[in-house]
């Protein structure tokens, strides 16, 4: 072999070394303590640990919103005393957009980055530390490296008050207050309250689950065991949906005294922000079916859109009517079928939701596809603009109950959106896909043996009214001024399908 021919070959072989070692190159990794500072003043301060350093400038970024939450915050305005340094000497650190800032390390491989966090916002998508306890998103709080999201393990140790405790879905690591997550994505997704809170623990087939209520005091005895039973049981019915729970343990957080409520869905946990806590626990038993249906629908069944989430900018999505309405339509239905709500009530919930559709004029101007796609101008209310759109809870849940009755209409019930849920969650979610619109059109119209072509151009990408009594029909009922009602002379066979959809 001459040497020319030499170079000439290994040239290629050189160049295609260099692009595999750039596509799979490690990014540093960042270890993460976050300690109650000053909590009069409502600061945590953060220390990050940067090993495996390589390169010249080092670029690191705080989101600027939460998934889940579709809507840009300026999370990096609550940065004080931000440095980068080696053993206490200063890094250069200038910003290069409003929430990434460029470090020049100098060649360091291991170098250190502080701040102080002000954190008073105590919202679902927010962070707060009080004197009593703290409440957070990471979103808010947590550097990453740009385009490492999905593959960067790190450890998060806490420092709090002696009589504090942590409640987080995270997996515990080795020494105090410490835990682990496999990524950014998963590091973020796990919210946390520090303080001291009640914590109730109960089962569902048989994974435990941490009911956490802060501040606390405020669940009698009788309460709690109820809570424990009633959160026990839909979670149970969804499970039984899916053919089991998709994780090792699961989170519940309710979080007393924010200002408005709402609430989060992560992949093992959720925080719900009430006011109060009520009195019956019944009357949390609806919002956490729904955010627990979320751990299947949108933090595994997730739009294609959504994957993996860039924490940088808005994600433009047309499919929250599915991610948001259908799991609004099965926290409900599970509520019914754990016999946690009435037929009455659950019929009535449904009724009180087409009311709602129908006298909103925008339905007949603004598709839900569309309302997916711009809720980034309006998510979370609060502003005197956007309220000429829809809601796509509202018309998604309605698209729901079609679809469900739908197909079991199709099918003899047979078959339902319970089995198009489980086609997502297998053939897209287990396999690391994202869903579009098209694939669920393909998925119930394979499942039903006829096309729901015209279905979504008239009610997802379109504006037609829906055609409720159609659907009801399968289930022996009708809708008459805006009440469901029996249908009259309604056959056997109607009235099993609605006892099968209803888990009666
Ligand atoms: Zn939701």
């Amino acid at each position: 072999m001459s040497r020319r021919r030499f170079t000439v070959n290994v040239v290629p072989v050189l160049l295609v070394l260099a692009a595999f070692f750039v596509d799979v190159e490690a990014a540093p990794r960042l270890d993460y303590r976050m300690k109650v500072a000053d909590a009069e003043n409502h600061l945590f301060h953060l220390t990050i640990e940067a090993t495996g350093v390589d390169r010249p400038t080092l670029d690191i970024s705080l989101p600027a919103w939460t998934p889940g939450w579709y809507t840009i915050r300026p999370y990096a305005a609550n940065l004080v005393r931000l440095q980068a340094h080696v053993g206490g000497r200063r890094l250069p650190l200038r910003a290069i957009d409003k929430q990434t800032y460029r470090i020049e390390t100098g060649g360091a491989r291991a170098l250190t980055i502080e701040y102080d966090y002000y954190a008073n916002n105590l919202a679902v998508n927010g962070a707060e530390l009080t004197p009593r306890r703290a409440f957070f998103v990471g979103t808010n709080i947590f550097f990453y490296i740009p385009g490492h999201t999905t593959d960067t393990p790190s450890t998060l140790t806490f420092e709090i008050p002696a009589d504090w405790r942590v409640a987080i879905g995270l997996k515990r690591g080795s020494g105090k207050h410490v835990y682990e997550a496999r990524s950014f994505d998963q590091l973020v997704d796990a919210p946390a309250i520090l303080g001291d809170f009640d914590q109730f623990e109960t089962t569902a087939l048989g994974k435990p689950i941490r009911i956490v209520v802060d501040p606390k005091g405020q669940v009698s005895e009788e309460a709690a065991a109820r809570l424990r039973q009633y959160v026990s049981r839909v979670i149970e019915s969804q499970g039984r949906m899916f053919g089991g729970l998709p994780y090792d343990e699961y989170w519940v957080l309710y979080v007393v005294g924010g200002r408005g409520g709402g609430a989060l869905e992560h992949e093992n946990s959720t925080n719900v922000m009430l006011g109060s806590m009520p009195a019956d626990p019944r009357g949390v038993v609806g919002v956490t079916s729904h955010e627990h249906f979320h751990a299947w629908n949108v933090k595994r069944i997730r739009p294609a859109g959504l994957l993996p989430y860039d924490y940088s900018r808005e994600q433009y999505i047309r499919e929250l009517w599915v991610a948001e309405g259908i799991t609004s339509y099965y926290g409900d239905l599970h509520a019914r079928r754990a016999g946690l709500l009435t037929r009455d009530e659950y019929l009535n919930g449904l009724a009180g939701t087409i009311r709602a559709l129908q006298s909103n004029e925008a339905r007949n101007w603004v598709s839900v596809s569309d309302a997916s796609t711009v809720t980034w101008l309006t998510y979370g209310g609060g502003s005197s603009y956007g309220r000429f759109t829809i809601n796509y809870y509202i018309k998604g849940e309605l698209l729901g109950l079609l679809l469900d009755l739908e197909i079991r209409g199709a099918t003899a019930n047979r078959l339902s959106l319970d089995d198009a849920m489980r086609a997502l969650y297998a053939d897209f979610a287990q396999k690391g896909r994202g869903y579009t619109n098209e694939d669920l059109e393909a998925i119930v119209s394979r499942l039903s043996g006829r096309s729901f072509k015209e279905f979504f151009a008239k009610y997802v990408t379109g504006t037609e009214e829906l055609d409720y009594n159609s659907a009801l029909r399968h289930a022996g009922l009708r809708i008459v001024d805006g009440r469901i009602v029996e249908l009259d002379g309604a056959t056997p066979a109607q009235l099993s399908l609605r006892r099968a959809w209803l888990g009666e």
